[in-house]
């Protein structure tokens, strides 16, 4: 599992170009211009009022010919066929995404069923999902339905901090979250092929190295300042941190436990009001108890999640009488044929798994108790 086909090559894969900064919308058209003059722009009606109307202007001026679809709320093949068929009759050459991550992964899919080349302009720092060329899909219900993978990366992500730094803290902490599993994980199975299908780049070792750093110095700095909705150096890192260096980090460093144990939560049906980042962090916790860090470097990790209000423990995830035959589900779906915890090169079954994510919960209350820790 860890690298079936005994692959030898590294693999290294990336968006061909990443533009971050305040009012960045502003100046879309300089960095949309190379990939054509129509584009079909795919937002939903809280995004247009939020950042599309300003977008489309920006573009107007530069005699771009927008064509909007309203995105209906989920990543499904129902909504890609239906977007695809007005890009066609609109006889759109590109295809912009400007919200989140359902839309994102929406629009990725449609330019990858008409051949198109597409822009990423996500509106929060929620995940590391822009610079991918992966999406999520999902049935009309909302369960999950199957992941795309692509041939190309999106030609170009541009985010807008000062639209980041308006959206709620929540989802720049969440992205955090997502984000801090990145180095964790490439860690954990170094020796497997990553999301790419290659071996780890020292590029990537670097990438995710960082990512890390930057959350820790200046993680925190950066949820206070989105809270009070300005843009500052240490929320310019974070945002960066989250989206461009965890995207690339996660991609071509692969993913682990952190990532499946998430996968295996959404079946608790009292999480399903939590983020992705959220349940990412959580794993985190438990992918660190797995590979058995030194206790002062897991209160590393703990204090920091817990200075930006992501859970640490099944209380804090909301769960707090959580039952063992809930988490042993977890686990179970955690270990599933093809799930990510195989990429890790360690023994792993159901009972290793159930035992770091109550691992993980202990060392979280422990913590708290320690440092008398108390959520304001
Ligand atoms: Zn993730």
């Amino acid at each position: 599992m860890v690298n079936p086909n005994n692959v030898t090559e590294r693999l290294f894969r990336s968006p061909s170009k990443y533009v971050q900064g305040p009012y960045a919308i502003q100046n879309a058209a300089k960095y949309l211009t190379p990939l054509g003059k129509a584009p079909l722009l795919i937002c939903d009606d809280v995004v247009w009022g939020i950042a599309g109307k300003d977008l489309v202007s920006a573009l107007e001026k530069a005699a771009f010919k927008v064509h909007r679809a309203v995105f209906g709320g989920e990543a499904t093949r129902e909504e890609v066929d239906r977007i695809s068929t007005l890009a066609r009759d609109a006889a759109s050459d590109f295809v912009i995404a400007l919200g989140g991550g359902k839309t994102i992964d929406t629009a990725k899919t449609v330019a990858a069923t008409l051949g198109l080349q597409v822009a990423v302009l996500p509106t929060t720092a929620s995940t590391d999902a822009p610079c991918s060329a992966i999406a999520v899909l999902y049935r009309p219900e909302g369960v999950y339905d199957c992941y795309r993978l692509f041939d190309s990366n999106p030609a170009i992500v541009l985010v807008d901090t000062t639209v980041v730094a308006r959206a709620p803290p929540r989802f720049l902490a969440a992205g955090m979250g997502d984000a801090l599993a990145t180095n964790v994980e490439a860690r954990a199975c170094r020796t497997s092929t990553n999301c790419a299908g290659g071996l780890q780049t020292e590029a990537c070792r670097a990438v995710c190295e960082r990512c890390e750093e930057v959350l820790f110095r200046y993680g925190r700095q950066a949820y206070e300042a989105n809270k009070a909705g300005v843009v500052t150096p240490a929320l310019e890192a974070v945002v960066e941190a989250n989206t461009l260096l965890s995207g690339l980090g996660f991609e071509s460093g692969g993913v682990a436990a952190a990532h499946a144990i998430h996968n295996g939560m959404t079946a608790i049906e009292e999480l399903h009001g939590l983020l992705h980042g959220e349940k990412v962090a959580f794993g985190t916790v438990c992918q660190l108890v797995l590979d058995g860090v030194p206790a002062s470097e897991l209160d590393g990790y703990i204090d920091f999640l817990l200075s930006v209000d992501l859970p640490v423990t099944f209380e804090l995830l909301g769960i707090p009488n959580v039952k063992d035959e809930e988490l042993r589900r977890v686990a179970e779906l955690a270990c599933a044929e093809g799930e990510t915890v195989w990429a890790m090169d360690r023994v792993i079954n159901v009972d290793i798994v159930l035992g770091a994510m109550k691992g993980a919960d202990a060392a979280g209350r422990d913590y708290m108790r320690r440092k008398g820790w108390k959520r304001d």
